[in-house]
């Protein structure tokens, strides 16, 4: 089963996958925790170039192609081959990271995201994919509390810039209301990981 975790900065997504991840192997099933952009080196490299803080010059469009590259290579090299082996894949962001943030927040058109993005993925979308949802002062407080996080050139961007994503990912609920489930995630983070794996065991058992 393929899951994506999706949402602002500072939502907590990263603490959360790695809870989850705990959760799901307790029950005795095999998961593989990874994230975008990244997650082998060809794609790690190419995060290195779109969050470089030095790269103030980055067109949208580069951008946009850098994302839609860098997921592609996650996604034949580690993702696929996981889900061959029948193991859980949790995927910190995905497609619809693109969406909210190179297409709504950017002002790109979200068709033609969508269609780079295709090109990239050949169909593969998540079987289900949690939105963890958090108002962007909240999460920018977040981050701005946690020294342990590595600064990037999004955070050079305003809090406008994050509503925008939030907007984005609203849209995104309502065109794939199947797939994507909202969760609160201004509440405890053992709460925000129950409500993730009970989600998870209900797929399952479909
Ligand atoms: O989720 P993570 O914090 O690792 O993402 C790294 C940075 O990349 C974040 O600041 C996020 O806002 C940004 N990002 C982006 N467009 C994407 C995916 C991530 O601007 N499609």
């Amino acid at each position: 089963m393929f899951i994506s975790l999706e949402g602002g900065d500072g939502a907590g997504k990263s603490t959360a996958i790695t809870l989850l991840e705990k959760r799901i192997t307790e029950q005795g099933l095999p998961v593989l925790v990874t994230r975008e952009p990244g997650g082998v080196d060809i794609a790690e490299q190419i995060r290195e170039v779109i969050l470089n803080r030095a790269n103030t010059k980055m067109d949208g469009r580069t951008e946009a192609l850098l994302y839609a590259a860098a997921r592609r290579q996650h996604l034949v090299e580690k993702v696929i081959p996981a889900l061959e082996q029948g193991k859980i894949v949790l995927c910190d962001r995905f497609i619809d990271s693109s969406l909210a943030y190179q297409g709504v927040a950017r002002g790109l058109p979200t068709d033609e995201i969508f269609a780079i993005n295709q090109f990239a993925i050949e169909d593969r979308m998540p079987d289900l994919t949690f939105y963890l949802d958090v108002s962007p002062e909240v999460g920018l407080a977040r981050i701005e509390a946690n020294s342990n996080r590595e600064k990037n050139r999004l955070d050079l961007e305003k809090v406008s810039f994050h509503n925008r994503v939030r907007e984005g990912y609203e849209l995104l609920i309502d065109k794939f209301p199947e797939r994507i489930v909202r969760i609160n995630a201004d509440q405890p983070i053992e709460q925000v990981v129950d409500e993730m794996l009970s989600i998870v065991q209900e797929k399952i058992k479909k």
